[in-house]
């Protein structure tokens, strides 16, 4: 009767504290996180699925949510449950440490992976957009991609402001569930931001989890606030309500250069993500349904102009950089020839991280209490003494970041590190530090995680950046290496065609087989990170290979 009802304003909020209902932790926890995806203080449209990225959903429609949740409820410690594009299709009997479930979303043979093929199938409900971490069911909120955001500002102030943003001004545009984080992210690297954002909700939605500090009435008031705050070399987030079509090749016209200029609206789902700008009488969501291609043609002129307005910028001397959303590339098909003129974030800054398999490892307390997540924290410090970046993070993050859903951290850890940090955990639950089980996991986006020639494997050394191999290894070695529960995507964070990723969750529940799934995958996961760049030739992947002890047998030793 349940699948019947109208599901659309029912909250879900997953179950806190130590005891459960499935019939083990890892059953139990990936219900908690499918459910706390679909939080309200996590998700960006709850009542849709949708849980960030513009269309990233949970589970394909409210009876795929609920069938999802009932069968964990009633899945053996020997079973494993396959989940296709957000729908639960089979539940097989397999054994104790395979992975409880196995999940690929938004998949499609090549010849068919576009928006077209991708839309129809969608609206015969044989589909879903899985994005990275929503079908995934390890998204924890803006903070997820908080840290990645910092790292990124942060090499950005190394390699051209001398270490620190203090004094300068970013432009960037798109306060969603990921790009909201970037005020907080460029405040911690000490310099100003402006954030251009249509959604009025969104704006007031980063304002209330203090990820943005103040909003200006109107674009004359966000540049004197600004460049006020630079003049004091006080650290500053400005929101703005408009259109960044519009707003960036209007600071082109007005001779304003930004310090660094990029852009995280969701462009990669041209048809849905990137509003172009309208009239204040038209209806665009009425133009969507009745003429979608004259909306596309809109939106890509829209992005045209503002990928030139960018490259304008640069030539005037601002650091522009794209910041994972498919930008430049929409701005190609619009006949934009030089959109590819200024970088990728992962070749400007990222790179050299995921040499060493260092990339956005994250957990969450199942407990809903704060206090497991502080005393991580003070756990990561003492086991990583000598790690400044994490030091300076961990110290900051414990009492700036407000939680969203069940508490959660993120911190940037590699090869070697992870397992290490997974078993630590472990044995925290099983004396009693920790007050229930922990969740671990980490974004897609990830060093040996995906293939996406625009994003993380943009410009690779030996020109290997659509080799998808990878990702399958990477799923295919979580599988065989005790992970609770893994996926296989496409699209992503860049849209239909331009990339496939794998994500992988584990389970520290203070067990004998905990410590032995996550010693297993949390070694060879970030192991799959500094493989794929010394097989590409990057030296420093070669001698992290060969210093931490990988066996590479095509490695010349
Ligand atoms: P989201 O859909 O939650 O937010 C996008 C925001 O952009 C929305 O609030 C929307 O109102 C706003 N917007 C759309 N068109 C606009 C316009 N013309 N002017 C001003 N605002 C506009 O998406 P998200 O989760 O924040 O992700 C944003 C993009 O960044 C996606 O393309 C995503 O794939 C990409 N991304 C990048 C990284 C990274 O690390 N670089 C990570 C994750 C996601």
């Amino acid at each position: 009767a349940r699948h019947a009802q109208d599901m659309q304003d029912t909250v879900v909020r997953a179950q806190r504290g130590n005891t459960r209902t499935a019939k083990g932790w890892i059953q139990e926890a990936a219900k908690r996180m499918l459910m706390n995806n679909l939080d309200p203080e996590v998700a960006e449209k709850p009542q849709d699925l949708i849980v960030y990225g513009g269309r990233g959903k949970a589970a394909r429609d409210w009876p795929s949510f609920w069938r999802i949740v009932e069968t964990l409820d009633r899945l053996e410690n020997d079973q494993t449950l396959l989940v296709q594009s957000g729908k639960p299709v089979a539940v097989l009997k397999t054994h104790e440490l395979a992975p409880r479930v196995l999940i690929a979303n938004s998949n499609l043979v090549p010849q068919w992976s576009n928006w077209e093929v991708f839309d129809r199938l969608e609206k015969a409900g044989l589909m879903m957009y899985g994005q990275m971490t929503a079908g995934s069911w390890i998204y924890i909120g803006t903070q997820g991609i908080l840290q990645g955001t910092y790292e990124t500002f942060a090499s950005a102030a190394q390699k051209h402001f001398g270490g620190s943003l203090k004094g300068t001004i970013t432009v960037t545009a798109g306060l969603g569930g990921m790009g909201g984080a970037q005020p907080l992210a460029v405040k911690l690297a000490g310099g100003v931001s402006i954030n251009i954002e249509i959604d009025p909700t969104r704006i007031q939605r980063r304002l209330e989890t203090r990820y943005l500090d103040e909003v200006a009435s109107s674009l004359d008031d966000a540049l004197m606030r600004a460049t006020q705050a630079k003049r004091e070399g006080r650290a500053l987030s400005v929101g703005l309500c408009d259109n960044a079509a519009q707003v960036l090749p209007e600071l082109v016209a007005r001779g304003f250069t930004p310090d660094l200029v990029t852009d995280q609206t969701s462009s990669h789902d041209p048809m849905w993500g990137y509003l172009p700008p309208a009239r204040a009488d038209e209806d665009l969501n009425t133009l969507r349904d009745r003429n979608p291609d004259e909306y596309l043609r809109r939106t890509r002129e829209a992005i045209a102009g503002h990928v030139q307005a960018i490259l304008e910028l640069q030539r005037r001397g601002a650091v522009a950089f794209d910041y994972g959303n498919n930008l430049r590339e929409q701005a190609r098909l619009a006949g934009v020839t030089d959109a590819f003129d200024y970088p990728g974030f992962v070749p400007a800054f990222i790179r050299d991280s995921f040499c060493e398999g260092r990339g956005p490892f994250r957990w969450v307390a199942l407990s809903g209490d704060s206090a497991d997540i502080r005393a991580t924290d003070r756990a990561l410090l003492e086991l990583f003494p000598e790690d400044a970046r994490l030091q300076n993070w961990l110290t900051y993050a414990a009492d700036q970041i407000a939680f969203q859903g069940l508490p959660a951290r993120i911190c940037w850890l590699g090869y070697r590190e992870r397992d290490r940090a997974g078993r630590l955990f472990n044995e925290m639950v099983r004396d009693g530090r920790l007050s229930a089980p922990v969740v671990i996991g980490r974004d897609h986006l990830d060093a040996g995680s995906v293939a996406s020639p625009y994003r993380e494997t943009e410009a690779m050394l030996d020109g290997s950046d659509a080799v998808s191999d990878w990702p399958l290894l990477n799923f295919a070695t979580g599988v065989a290496s005790g992970a609770a529960w893994m996926s296989f995507h496409h699209g992503g964070g860049v849209g239909m065609g331009y990339s496939q990723h794998s994500g992988l969750v584990a389970v520290a529940d203070g067990s004998d087989e905990a410590e032995k799934r996550l010693q297993l995958c949390l070694t060879n996961d970030p192991a799959m990170g500094v493989i794929r760049h010394a097989d590409a030739g990057y030296g420093k992947a070669v001698s992290v290979a060969r210093e931490r002890g990988l066996d590479l047998p095509s490695l010349e030793r």
